[in-house]
């Protein structure tokens, strides 16, 4: 159950100088983080039927005291009338099973601002749909990250909240690899294998439905300089990474 089964995007390392690309690997999922932006660069995750329970949401929003001492630390407070949601990274929805893995997704580190609408209705029902897929007797590896700089939540636009400290990304992406359950799941991806991608504006002013931002991976690499998926072999992701899923 490695959150980063199919790679290290970004090259994050749990170094404390490499401070805009600090590797977390948590229990639940892992993390880049970064100290200047103020939110993570991406977050990665398996989902399978045993992540899914029926823990309530926690909503103990805190600072995630396991960043490096020194690093400023934002808190639930620091959100607090800034124009945006508390936008998860990994889902509450994503870790129901214990009351430890639920909590565990209300940290900061895991947190971005996002807009209301963007949140609560785009990327709420993309997550209810990926959830779906895992009740349908799949499991799913899944990259979620942001970008950019400057949003427009309920409170207009900003570039920045908490007094210049959070950065608001511009846009906020997306992806997962969709496995039927079994084992050894490197194996069993071919280019057939359903590849989900969105890359979604940070704002308010948006289609409902999160089916009209799908994308390649091939251009979220494009616009982040990332590489994902990294780890499948390079024929292989070529293939999936140019597809945009039409299902
Ligand atoms: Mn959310
Ligand atoms: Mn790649």
């Amino acid at each position: 159950n490695d959150h980063m089964y199919f790679g290290n995007p970004s090259n994050a390392a749990f170094l404390v100088d490499s401070i805009n690309n600090y590797l977390m690997r948590k229990d639940y999922y892992a993390v880049s983080y970064s100290r200047d932006r103020g939110t993570p660069n991406w977050v990665s995750w398996h989902l399978f039927a045993n992540d899914i329970g029926s823990t309530p949401r926690q909503d103990d929003f805190r600072e995630d005291i396991t960043l490096p001492a020194g690093w400023y630390q934002v808190t639930n407070a620091s959100h607090t009338s800034s124009g945006f949601d508390r936008g998860h990274n990994c889902p509450s929805g994503d870790r129901t099973s214990t009351l430890a893995a639920n909590s565990a997704t209300f940290l900061m580190t895991n947190m971005i601002p996002q807009a209301q609408y963007n949140n609560q209705i785009v990327w709420t029902g993309m997550e209810d749909s990926l959830r779906r897929l895992v009740t349908q007797g799949n499991e799913l590896y899944i990259i979620m990250g942001s970008y950019g700089m400057g949003g427009t939540g309920n409170g207009g636009y900003k570039t920045t909240i908490d007094g210049g400290r959070i950065t608001v990304p511009s846009n906020i992406w997306k992806i997962a690899i969709v496995i039927a359950n079994g084992n050894n799941d490197s194996a069993r991806v071919t280019t057939n294998t359903r590849v989900i991608a969105v890359d979604v504006p940070n704002t308010n002013t948006l289609l409902s439905s999160w089916k009209n931002y799908r994308t390649s991976v091939d251009a979220i690499e494009a616009a982040t300089g990332y590489d994902l998926i990294s780890r499948m072999p390079v024929l292989l992701q070529a293939a999936l990474e140019a597809r945009v899923d039409n299902l």
